[in-house]
């Protein structure tokens, strides 16, 4: 085991921690990728996660401090401690991790350069205050073109001894870095090029996903779509060529197809048509009805695909066209139909419940349509799953109101009592309330917030415009 000091010695060590279960980690690509690139930028890294209770191999058998998978090495004992964050829920379990490698979870009490605690993902781009107590330094937006940079400055701190307080505004003065310690200036996201989106790690032994081997398609969505963090974060649309998407699925047996917008890629059909011909197994996790064809339907059956997730997002094509997302009902029920007849055994459904300007009568209409589709599934099995809005930062409904309680609980029982019979079984299941309750916790969320005044992730340059976002946001709500 390596027993230097961090921050000594020639290169850096790093870890890189998933702030949830291995399995969650193992399935998701943005993790796997944030690992390979510091990876291959550092004398040596590791990967750790959420403990999964007593006795997990991650944690050492006496002091039950965290450790890295590969090394068992104390995550504590490295140079960089690196987050890589997908979800906003999974916020919560950093201070935890912090603590389980021995470190105080506050930046300000950690007083040596060494270990630097980093964080990245998604989640970063769209607001990383609720996080800034914890770390050091936060990338806003993609790894790959600030990963040189960053880590180089981390190196040359590690070799000249530079305490934290010189450190960090040598970060700070990084593009697509933000220093919480130093106040919020302007950070500007940054993101790759296409053909600089760090190449597919492999499979994971332990992943949700089995032995799925899984290829980014590209980045972005050309869609846009009000409520769509993604949507508007993942810019500009970045779609790697049919091709390459091949050569950089190798001879993996099966394929998940990853991106925001796989329904949306040129090739879609030649990809698919060349995994099958090469009888590989296909994954896609999700297509907006819109994008189902009988051909697309056919092959995604002929590549092994037994369900797939269709997202409606609302019950009337009124409210559907309000946040953005403008698909008929004649598009759903033609793409289950398609689905159903090519042999997809189950199709679920998404909806959200409390979208801004939403009545009762939106979410009956919820029952009114997947009434209608239960009629042309045939053998297919519809599940339906319901969660309540959520507004996301740099979206056209950044300043929406989330849902009053009471009103959610009566829409979620509107579901609960039309939804039975055999084909609703998601349905039944309660909607999770933790985000709202959790943003409850902390302000009234239920009160739209000032257009004219800043918003506190005002400060993330994200490349949105803030101004179209609000003409826009106005216009709907007086429409
Ligand atoms: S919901 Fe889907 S289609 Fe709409 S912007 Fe987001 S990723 Fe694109």
């Amino acid at each position: 085991m390596d027993s230097r000091d961090p921050g000594q010695g020639s290169g850096l060590s790093a870890a890189v921690l998933f702030p949830n279960k291995r399995e969650v980690a193992c399935a998701s690509l943005g993790f796997l990728k944030a690992f390979e690139v510091i990876r291959r930028r550092v004398a040596f890294a590791d990967l750790s996660y959420v403990p999964s209770g007593p006795g997990d191999p991650i944690l050492s058998p006496r002091r039950g401090l965290l450790l890295g998978e590969i090394s068992h090495r104390e995550v504590g004992r490295f140079d960089i401690i690196g987050f890589s964050v997908s979800y906003e829920n999974d916020y919560v379990n950093m201070p935890g991790l912090l603590i389980r490698a021995g470190l105080a979870p506050l930046a300000a009490e950690r007083t040596k350069t060494f270990p630097l605690v980093l964080s990245g993902g998604f989640t970063m781009s769209t607001n990383p205050l609720p996080i800034a107590d914890f770390v050091d330094a936060v990338v806003v937006g993609e790894i790959e073109p600030v990963a040189d940079s960053l880590l180089g400055v981390l190196e040359d701190a590690g070799r000249r001894g530079l305490p934290k307080d010189r450190v960090l505004p040598l970060l700070d003065a990084l593009p697509g870095v933000y220093v919480p310690a130093l106040g919020e200036r302007s950070v500007e996201r940054i993101w790759s090029d296409t053909d600089g989106i760090a190449p597919e790690p492999g499979v994971r032994p332990g992943s949700h996903f089995g032995d799925m081997f899984l290829v980014e398609v590209g980045r972005g969505c050309g869609r846009g779509c009000h409520f769509c963090a993604a949507g508007n974060l993942y810019k500009p649309l970045r779609m790697r060529s049919g091709e390459s998407i091949i050569a950089l699925a190798g001879d993996a047996p099966s394929v998940g197809l990853v991106g925001t917008a796989v329904g949306d890629h040129p090739d879609l059909e030649f990809i698919l048509g060349r995994l099958i011909a090469e009888d590989r197994r296909i994954g896609i996790s999700s297509l907006r009805p819109d994008q189902v064809s009988p051909k697309i339907a056919a092959l995604l059956v002929k590549g092994g695909i037994k369900t797939i997730a269709v997202a409606p997002e609302a019950g009337t094509e009124a409210l559907r066209a309000r946040i953005g997302k403008s698909i008929t009902d004649a598009e759903i029920v033609g793409a289950v139909e398609m689905l159903s007849a090519a042999g997809i055994s189950t199709v679920k459904l998404y909806f959200m419940i409390g979208l801004p300007w939403e009545t009762d009568r939106d979410v009956e209409a919820i029952v009114g349509l997947v009434t209608r589709l239960a009629r042309v599934r045939g053998k297919a099995r519809l599940t339906v799953a319901a969660g309540p809005f959520v507004p996301k930062p740099h979206t056209v409904f950044q300043w929406a109101p989330f849902e009053d309680r009471a009103a959610l609980r009566r829409k979620v029982d509107i579901l609960r009592r039309s939804l039975s019979g055999p084909i609703l079984e998601a349905a039944r299941k309660p909607v999770s309330l933790k985000r709202v309750l959790l943003r409850r916790a902390l302000a009234d969320p239920t009160i739209e917030l000032d257009t004219e005044k800043p918003l506190p992730w005002d400060f993330i340059v994200s490349g949105v415009d803030r101004k179209g976002l609000k003409r826009k946001y106005l216009e709907l709500r007086t429409s």
